[in-house]
């Protein structure tokens, strides 16, 4: 123990962990270390070079551009690391006494206040890990309220650009999905949704902007159909990094919706990480919301578990704490002003890229896009190239690939969200880059189709991979 305390002391910048004060005699004799540990001589340098050539053999954000598209990968401000280390917020148990967690569960209220009024609803639950679990929570909540009318729906319309999780969502929460088909825009068809949003049908998860960058022009008529037919309309709020300041989903008709807190509130994501995916819900939906949520009583903060219809618990204890706590740094330095200039730029900074490349790739839906843009490699294929040799080969230049074959409508498709935070030399270095490859594709194919040649593995067989798959740990 004395060890681990030096090491934190020393390594940690003055966070030392809590002293484990149990005094010897109360360790059973059994669980008591018979030799020392064995632990690896090695110097600072050593250990400093080790870890610091591990970090760089894989892409992230801090290393370069990340344009994958629909995962907002943008830059994480160091201060929120500074924030979700303090003692005060990474030394407490969830199992405290709430009078001495008075600061965490204010942050918690603060944050979900912030939340409800950048997208205009009532009531919000912080307890989803992921926004993915964020819809399963709010279609869960969608399926309680028409129990509770005793009105018998089966089925949630999901739009053919959605991503994945929606329709599992839909499956996991006990409806059924039915794939509502996308105009020649590119966005909902109306007339279609006129038609299958009948009375069997729960409601509509959309996201918007869309999959592929665009704006539902039509929205308001969209939420007003459901809501004639007695359904309710859920957003995927994966996109909302587009309508920050500018535009509030309640507005539109929504009546649920998902933050991915990792994507647009700065936190990090990739790799599986904690994530964290609040759900905020019009005042008809606030009685289902999981158990509990944060309340506050005069100047008191506390776990509310008096939630009429709640649909249980969702997630162990509440949530993944300290990503709120970063999500919250981040939105107390933005402030309300610098709000609408998150969504202005990742638009600016999007629309400069696919304008600037569409003469070098195929721009399915001509006209301008939201935070993201999609564009297409389907004319590489007459050079026997396909999307995925671009993002291989853009590897090689130390960026990271678009999101490709997504979303599903686009054959060929190459997702591109360049965020709010990177400069216009970033995006120029990217533009040329993309250019650079266009000329190689007619100029020297087999480069792309083997690509990439730089980095510490070549390309792999995934397929192989999925089938075959092997976890081990190499001793
Ligand atoms: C990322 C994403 C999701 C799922 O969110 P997770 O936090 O990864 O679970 C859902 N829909 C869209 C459009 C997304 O981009």
């Amino acid at each position: 123990m004395e060890l681990i305390f030096e090491i934190s002391k020393a390594g940690r910048r003055g966070y030392s962990l809590p002293r484990c004060d149990v005094p010897e005699t109360e360790l059973s004799e059994i669980y008591r270390r018979k030799a020392s540990a064995i632990l690896p001589e090695v110097s600072e340098p050593q250990i400093i070079r080790h870890y610091i050539n591990l970090s760089v053999l894989n892409h992230h954000v801090d290393k370069n551009f990340y344009p994958l598209g629909s995962c907002t990968m943008k830059y994480n401000p160091k201060i929120n690391e500074e924030t979700s280390r303090l003692v005060g917020f990474a030394h407490i148990h969830p199992l405290q006494p709430e009078n001495t967690v008075q600061g965490a569960l204010k942050l918690m209220y603060e944050l979900g206040e912030y939340l409800k009024s950048i997208v205009n609803l009532d009531a919000i639950t912080l307890q989803p890990a992921a926004g993915a679990q964020g819809e399963f929570t709010a279609i869960s909540m969608f399926r309680a309220y028409f129990n509770k009318k005793r009105e018998s729906r089966t089925y949630i319309l999901v739009p053919d650009s959605a991503h994945g999780t929606n329709p599992a969502s839909v499956n996991f929460s006990g409806f059924k999905s039915i794939t509502l088909p996308s105009n020649g825009e590119g966005l909902v068809d109306v007339e279609k949704l006129n038609k299958l949003m009948t009375s069997d049908v729960a409601g509509l998860m959309l996201t918007n902007p869309n999959t592929l960058g665009l704006f539902e022009k039509n929205i308001i008529t969209i939420t007003d159909i459901v809501h004639q037919r007695g359904g309710l309309v859920y957003l995927d709020g994966a996109n909302l990094n587009a309508l920050l300041g500018i535009t509030r989903p309640g507005d539109m008709g929504f009546d649920a919706i998902h933050f991915n807190l990792h994507k647009t509130f700065s936190t990090p994501h990739g790799g599986g990480g904690p994530g964290s995916g609040p759900v905020a819900v019009k005042k008809l939906l606030e009685p289902f919301l999981p158990v509990p949520i944060i309340s506050k009583s005069n100047d008191t903060f506390y776990f509310n578990d008096d939630i009429s219809d709640s649909i249980g618990k969702v997630q162990t204890f509440y949530g993944n704490f300290l990503v709120m706590v970063r999500a919250y740094t981040f939105l107390r330095m933005i402030g309300d002003e610098g709000l609408s200039e998150i969504s202005k730029s990742a638009i600016l900074n999007a629309n400069y890229i696919i304008q600037s490349l569409k003469d070098d790739y195929y721009l399915p839906y001509p006209g301008f896009c939201m935070h993201e843009g999609v564009l297409s490699g389907k004319h590489l294929k007459d050079l026997g190239l396909r999307t995925l040799d671009v993002a291989k080969r853009l590897l090689d230049f130390g960026l990271h690939a678009p999101t490709v074959y997504f979303p599903l409508v686009v054959s060929e498709a190459l997702m591109i969200e360049p965020t709010d935070s990177e400069s216009k030399e970033t995006l120029d270095a990217f533009i040329e880059t993309m250019k650079r490859i266009r000329r190689e594709a007619e100029e020297n194919p087999d480069l792309l189709k083997s690509a990439p040649h730089s980095t510490p593995v070549r390309r792999l067989d995934e397929v192989k991979a999925i089938k075959e798959l092997k976890v081990r740990c190499k001793t």
